[in-house]
């Protein structure tokens, strides 16, 4: 393989898409967190989040949480919501005393499906969650009328996709409420940080959403996610992670996976309790922080379509890959870039012994999880997506070479494959 220069070198399978003037506004945040507070909201996202409320949230998932709060629901109400899913968004439902009713997905979108929703409903539906997953748009147009002629809420969940549009329309303002999330592994970060997007009519029952976090445990909790990011940002995470990556496939080949898991921690923890004090809170930095993405914002969305099309027609001539249709419903984001292929995991192991690394299962199907089973539901795209997608890197400092030495180790092992296959 002609790949040789990158040996020593790590291929994260996520890297913050931040410049080091972004992390200014957080170093300075003692001296202008004056000037920083009074940036307005509302007017940094009106390119993409017209006539809506915009409240400022810990967490993206707090966003739901405060949403489910205010909006009437009761104790036993069903919860529309695809079974491709992060479990924590099905667990916050289950903690809020709702029934979640898991809806299929459209493998090509990995979103979920409108007409599955529709044969879904039942005369104690009240809410819809759809998630535009990988940054992906989802068919909310058709699931917005759906919802309105059952007179069902509906809430998106845009935690990966800020900038997608759905047609031409950008994607968080059609529903009833939004979501979006600035956690570390997201398209636009700051060191944690969401939002909720609140329909107007909801003005009344705006309420002051209050925490009780201590100042220790909120510089703590932020000073964690920034040096995570800092690590996680261009060239230093090759050499800070190396050693740690490595260190996880020796505790994985001596059948130490437990110990493997505090360096990659799971993505289907039964024991998760969402605790409103457990993050920090908003804090004005994050406001600039995210002014200063937004400039670039587009251009940070056409590098990653630009991997994501590099990527696909490549690959477009393995018959043993299957790929997205990422863009059916409007254009996506480019936020993650997934492939279907036969077994995920061993190409997985396959790239990360050549310094790539990629999710196997980025989500899992959560009809199909154990920590669910009370409400689970035969979901066939969900569970297909839940085992055979492959997260591959796609943030935007990714070089071509990087991208084609990624490729050129995924060609190489359907060819061995293949062969041993004969
Ligand atoms: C990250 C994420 C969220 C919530 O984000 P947090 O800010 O981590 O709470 C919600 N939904 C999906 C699909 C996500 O990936």
């Amino acid at each position: 393989m002609g790949g040789k220069k990158y040996r020593l070198k790590l291929l994260p399978s996520h890297s913050a898409s931040l410049q080091s003037r972004d992390f200014f506004p957080y170093l300075v945040s003692r001296l202008l967190s004056g000037k920083y507070r009074r940036i307005s909201i509302v007017k940094m996202w009106e390119p993409l989040i017209r006539e809506r409320q915009i409240i400022p949230t810990p967490t993206g998932r707090h966003a739901l949480w405060y949403f489910l709060g205010i909006a009437g629901l009761k104790k036993g109400d069903e919860v529309l919501i695809a079974g491709y899913n992060f479990y924590v968004i099905v667990r916050i439902i289950v903690q809020k005393g709702l029934v979640p009713v898991f809806v299929d997905i459209d493998p090509e979108t990995l979103c979920m499906d409108a007409a599955d929703l529709a044969n879904k409903i039942t005369r104690r539906s009240r809410l819809v969650v759809v998630t535009h997953m990988f940054g992906n748009p989802a068919n909310v147009s058709e699931i917005h009328s759906i919802c309105k002629k059952n007179k069902i809420l509906m809430f998106e969940d845009c935690a990966h996709a800020v900038g997608t549009l759905e047609k031409t329309t950008p994607v968080g303002q059609l529903g009833n409420g939004s979501l979006f999330s600035f956690g570390i592994q997201k398209l636009l970060t700051c060191f944690g940080g969401g939002m909720l997007v609140l329909s107007n009519h909801f003005t009344e029952n705006e309420k002051k959403f209050q925490h009780n976090v201590s100042r220790l445990k909120s510089f703590l909790d932020t000073f964690s996610r920034f040096l995570s990011s800092f690590f996680m940002t261009g060239k230093l995470y090759g050499w800070f992670a190396y050693p740690l990556i490595k260190l996880s496939m020796i505790l994985d080949r001596l059948g130490m996976a437990h110990l493997r898991n505090i360096l990659e921690p799971s993505r289907d923890n039964p024991h998760y309790r969402f605790d409103v004090n457990r993050r920090a809170p908003f804090k004005p930095f994050m406001k600039r922080m995210i002014q200063l993405q937004m400039a670039r914002l587009e251009e940070n969305i056409s590098r990653r379509r630009a991997i994501v099309q590099r990527v696909k027609s490549r690959l477009r001539h393995l018959p043993e890959i299957k790929l997205l249709n990422e863009d059916k419903h409007g254009r996506s984001n480019g936020s993650y870039l997934g492939i279907y292929v036969p077994a995920p995991e061993k190409l997985s192991r396959y790239l990360k012994e050549r310094g790539i690394l990629s999710h196997p299962h980025e989500f899992y199907d959560c009809s199909n999880l154990e920590q669910f089973s009370e409400f689970g539901t035969y979901c066939e795209h969900s569970l297909y997506a839940s085992e055979h997608l492959l997260r591959l890197p796609s943030y935007p400092s990714l070089r071509d070479a990087e991208v084609d030495y990624m490729l050129s180790a995924i060609e190489s092992y359907f060819e061995k494959h293949t062969k041993e296959n004969d």
